[in-house]
């Protein structure tokens, strides 16, 4: 038994991330593992492995259909998939290594095992209970489960399955087009399956801007992805190494079955609090099934904070990294602080999306005056030269004022290049200061620029 200011249960991005803080400032810090390796969900079976399957493949398709024109000439690369499962495993190594290392540097204790709360200031991991000041949840999210729909993990999947699959399907069914569909969708597709995606909703990607929305999901469709929206999914049957979906039209109620030989169901995520005894301390959840936290990321019950995937808002890892800082910070007795608004959200396909502020539908819900500016990476130099210049980029602005109220981006880095609308919306700035910004050329970014431009008096190449 060992006492500490702070024990943090879990240790994914929202909990390695809070417990490196309060250590750096100064308090006595141990985060709870149950997990063979530090990192949770996103460094072991999530954003990490997911990016390395995603760039393999991507290379692969580059090979496939640019080298040529490129004049680089050759026989294409085949898919070693056993050797591509290595690679990934290295890169998870190597990431949840790296957290070991900063808690060992850090200080921070990693008390191996899965924690219950027995009571406020107790956790009980195995036989053991830790005391500390405070507590703080970090213990983020499960997939959620489908009624009809029996997840096997061999060939009824999940995320975690599918990643690890033991080859390249032929047919692959994805039940929701949402990130993880999308994202594992399109690796899998680039890899040589059959893809189809059934969509309950008539759009894919819900919550995101309709008209990069509509553009992505052509850009799928041309990569071959087949996407069936307005597709109420009615169960699976798995059979030993094939599966059948049932589903049924919203349209004209007709129903419908399809033969795959993994289903992949990425139908949204819940919070994972089994084991943690927080309904016999009585701890208030929302009606979603998060734990309910004020502004502060305290709960009901005294001295025990909660943040991620398990409280409300965006399962983001960024998110929940930021408010594990936040808490940290509030723990040391400063004033930690999320900004809400100016959360980017990325789809790691190719191209990317990302999208951070307020959507055009937003807007035209509220009734706000906006302009958008536009542009599309047809007319980026450096996009063109490197076979990327599907995809645009919008920029929202407040028609009087011109201050930024959004961006949204489909197309090559956007995941990096939301970043300088971040910025730009933290600091209050409107499309001309973006605008006036030099933005070195060639680059993706000068793209940012021009949708800014476009907000004013208007682009200069389109
Ligand atoms: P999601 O919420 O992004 O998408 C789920 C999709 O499934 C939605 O489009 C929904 O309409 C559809 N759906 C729900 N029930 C259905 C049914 N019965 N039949 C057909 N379609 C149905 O969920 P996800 O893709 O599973 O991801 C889970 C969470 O993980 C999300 O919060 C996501 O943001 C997060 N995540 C983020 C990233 C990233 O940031 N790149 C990557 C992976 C996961």
């Amino acid at each position: 038994m060992a006492s500490y200011d702070v024990i943090i249960i879990g240790s994914g991005p929202g909990g390695y991330v809070c417990a490196i803080r309060c250590a750096q400032l100064g308090l006595k810090t141990a985060c709870v593992e149950g997990r063979d390796t530090l990192g949770g969900t996103c460094l072991n079976v999530g954003c990490i492995p997911s990016k390395a399957l995603l760039h393999a493949s991507h290379q692969l398709h580059e090979a496939e259909h640019n080298f040529a024109k490129m004049g680089l000439k050759g026989k294409s690369p085949s898919v070693d998939w056993a050797q591509m499962q290595a690679y990934k495993d290295e890169v998870i190594g190597q990431n949840t290594k790296g957290i070991e290392f900063l808690f060992k540097k850090n200080k921070v204790d990693w008390i191996k095992g899965w924690a219950k709360i027995t009571s406020a200031g107790k956790v009980e991991v195995g036989e053991e209970t830790h005391t500390a000041k405070s507590i703080v949840i970090a213990s983020g999210s499960e997939a959620s489960s489908l009624p009809g729909v029996e997840v096997d993990e061999k060939v009824v999947v999940t995320s975690t399955g599918a990643l690890s699959l033991p080859k390249v399907p032929k047919r692959l069914a994805v039940i929701g087009a949402g990130v993880i569909g999308l994202e594992l969708g399109s690796v899998y597709a680039r890899l040589g399956a059959e893809v189809t995606v059934l969509e309950y909703l008539d759009q894919i990607t819900p919550g995101l801007d309709t008209e990069i929305a509509r553009s992505f999901r052509s850009l799928l469709k041309k990569q071959g992805l087949e996407i069936i929206t307005g597709a109420a999914v009615q169960g699976t049957e798995a059979l030993k190494t094939k599966a059948k979906v049932s589903y049924t039209l919203r349209k004209d109620d007709s129903e419908h079955q399809l033969d795959a030989d993994v289903v992949l169901v990425a139908t949204g995520r819940k919070p994972f609090t089994k084991g943690l005894g927080l309904d016999a301390l009585g701890v208030e959840t929302t009606k979603h099934g998060q734990i309910a936290t004020d502004a502060g990321y305290k709960t009901s019950l005294a001295g025990v904070y909660a943040i991620g995937d398990a409280i409300e808002g965006p399962m983001l890892a960024h998110k929940a990294e930021d408010e594990g800082m936040a808490v940290a910070e509030i723990l040391a007795g400063q004033k930690g602080h999320v900004n809400y608004d100016v959360i980017p959200g990325v789809i790691y396909t190719h191209p990317e999306v990302a999208s951070v502020g307020q959507t055009e539908d937003q807007l035209k819900e509220a009734g706000r005056a906006y302009k958008a500016g536009k542009f599309s990476f047809m007319g980026n130099g450096r996009a063109k030269a490197n076979f990327a210049a599907d995809g645009f980029v919008k920029i929202l602005a407040d028609a009087e004022t011109d201050r930024i109220l959004g961006g949204h981006i489909l197309g090559p880095a956007a995941g990096d290049l939301i970043h300088e609308i971040c910025v730009a919306m933290e600091f209050g700035a409107a499309a001309e200061d973006l605008a006036r910004t030099c933005h070195a050329h060639p680059t993706y970014s000068e793209a940012v620029r021009e949708a800014a431009l476009a907000c004013g008096d208007g682009p200069i190449h389109s």
